[in-house]
């Protein structure tokens, strides 16, 4: 049976007529014969179009009141967690994240919403006396515009929850681009906010690709900022785009995030913290730890007893339920897993267990978590992002041999140290490049109330989430009033 074609959201309204020429088939990598849905792709008309609503839109919602926009984010919000069990398992099958962390990326999709409902109605604005006499100074902060929000596969609904929510709140009106690898859940979540009393254009949803739908969006000189979360590849790709056209850009962009284990570290925790962050989420999460520095004391029991743990792991379907490890998501990411593998051994690294296809009747990108010893600084696998399960352990003497290791990168998302020593764990908090540290937890798995981003090549521009989403998604104003 042909499932039904689904459409982009444009104006305050899903596109009616579909171009049934160029269609994309969403298929659930757990099985690649079930096909999910259907989409009609967008085009650059159809994209303009949305753009040109956003702005026909953007003066009026920049001056609606914050309890009109607080109340829609809360219905927003609250229907995803009513429905975070239905839309768990869309999530699951349509990008292979096991029910129950999709479960978990659903909830912080749902209270993103909440929160932002909340923040709407913060108080915000600075008085200040001039130095000349007489003068009033009032600093406060207006709308930034129409924005573009780009996302990636890897959280098809965390992310663009956690871009749109702020956006909508601080009074802008947003064109939304998911990845074209996961429609699924951006309709989904397109029309729960098409019943949330938005007016026309406020909101509207791209299904497209990046090349043409994306490429409009940043080109476009009605589009005042660009959101966007994705590869190092992609984007700086924007950032030279929107430096021509003078666009605000907020970019997240790729890791290769590091987690300390010293020798006074507890093992059985080490362990936890380094399966967790490495290799949950198939490996896919842009603050997975995918270098595991460990000092040479405690390197062969971890590695034995990670090893240990990692070959346990049970890799399968995403929706069943005694699955820990879901299907990579797609071939293409599949292939890339297995050559980053080979390219291991062949510069010598020993590989401990894994980093096979498993071949299935159902057809699913299964592969099995890799674990690599025996890994020197100078390798592929250490150095760039694979965005699988592929784990390189580097043994280092002491501390300051482990910082200098973990330091030792372009990237600056996430990172991480085991320790139970007090002053380790203070000088990594202190002196870690990166945007986020993490004491004896994954380098993976953040709340949604507080800043999320990192340095280097990892992001560029404000950081996402929490109060300090604000920075981004407003400008300053500055005003001078003679009393
Ligand atoms: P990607 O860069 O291929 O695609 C991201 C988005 O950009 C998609 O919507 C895509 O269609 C669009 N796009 C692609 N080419 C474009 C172009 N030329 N112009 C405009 N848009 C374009 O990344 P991906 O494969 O979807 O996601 C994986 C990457 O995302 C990894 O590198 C990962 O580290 C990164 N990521 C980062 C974070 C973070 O917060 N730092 C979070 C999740 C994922």
């Amino acid at each position: 049976m042909n499932p039904v074609t689904k459409s982009s959201y444009v104006d305050g309204a899903f596109v009616s007529t579909v171009d049934a020429s160029d269609l994309l088939d969403n298929r659930n990598p757990s099985n690649p014969d079930d096909l999910i849905e259907r989409f009609a792709r967008a085009d650059q008309a159809l994209t303009e179009q949305a753009i040109a609503a956003a702005r026909r839109a953007q003066p009026g919602w920049a001056r609606s009141n914050p309890q009109q926009r607080a109340d829609a984010l809360d219905f927003i919000g609250s229907e995803i967690l009513a429905r975070r069990d239905e839309l768990a398992v869309l999530l699951a099958r349509e990008e292979g994240k096991i029910v129950r962390e999709a479960l978990g990326e659903v909830e912080r999709a749902g209270r993103s919403f909440k929160f932002y409902a909340q923040e709407a109605l913060r108080a915000e604005g600075e008085k200040y006396p001039s130095v000349r006499q007489d003068v009033g100074i009032d600093v406060f902060t207006q709308p930034l515009g129409v924005i573009g929000i780009i996302a990636p596969w890897n959280f098809p609904i965390a992310i663009p929850a956690w871009k749109i929510a702020p956006a909508l709140c601080f009074g802008n009106c947003v064109v939304f681009k998911p990845a074209e690898l996961v429609p699924s859940s951006a309709w989904a979540l397109a029309e729960i906010i098409s019943r949330a009393g938005l007016p026309a254009g406020v909101f509207n949803l791209l299904i497209g690709p990046g090349r043409s739908v994306g490429d409009t969006l940043i080109r476009s000189p009605h589009v005042d900022g660009i959101s966007f979360t994705g590869s190092e590849q992609t984007g700086r790709q924007i950032a030279r785009l929107a430096a021509e056209g003078m666009k605000k850009v907020q970019l997240e962009m790729g890791g290769k995030n590091p987690l300390i284990v010293l020798d006074d570290a507890d093992l059985e925790q080490a362990v936890e913290v380094a399966l967790n962050g490495s290799f949950y989420s198939t490996g896919q999460r842009c603050t997975a730890s995918s270098r595991v520095i460990v000092t040479e004391g405690i390197h062969d029991a971890f590695v034995a007893r990670l090893a240990e743990r990692t070959r346990a792991l049970q890799v399968g379907d995403a929706q069943q339920p005694s699955t820990d490890i879901g299907p990579v998501v797609d071939a293409r990411q599949l292939e890339q897993n297995l050559a980053y593998v080979a390219s291991g051994v062949e510069q010598g690294a020993r590989l401990v267990c894994g980093g096979e296809r498993i071949d299935n009747p159902a057809g699913a990108f299964l592969f099995t978590p890799a674990l690599f010893s025996e890994v020197t600084p100078d390798m592929r696998i250490y150095r760039e992002e694979i965005f699988g399960p592929v784990l390189s352990v580097l043994k280092v003497r002491d501390y300051d041999e482990a910082f200098a290791a973990a330091e030792d990168t372009a990237f600056g998302l996430s990172a991480g140290i085991v320790t139970t020593s007090l002053r380790s764990a203070e000088h990594f908090k202190r002196n870690s490049s990166a945007g986020m540290v993490m004491v004896n937890l994954p380098t993976a798995g953040v709340d949604y109330h507080v800043p999320f981003g990192g340095n280097g090549a990892s992001s560029l521009g404000s950081r996402e989430q929490g109060t300090h989403a604000r920075q981004f998604f407003t400008r300053v104003k500055t005003t001078y009033q003679l009393a």
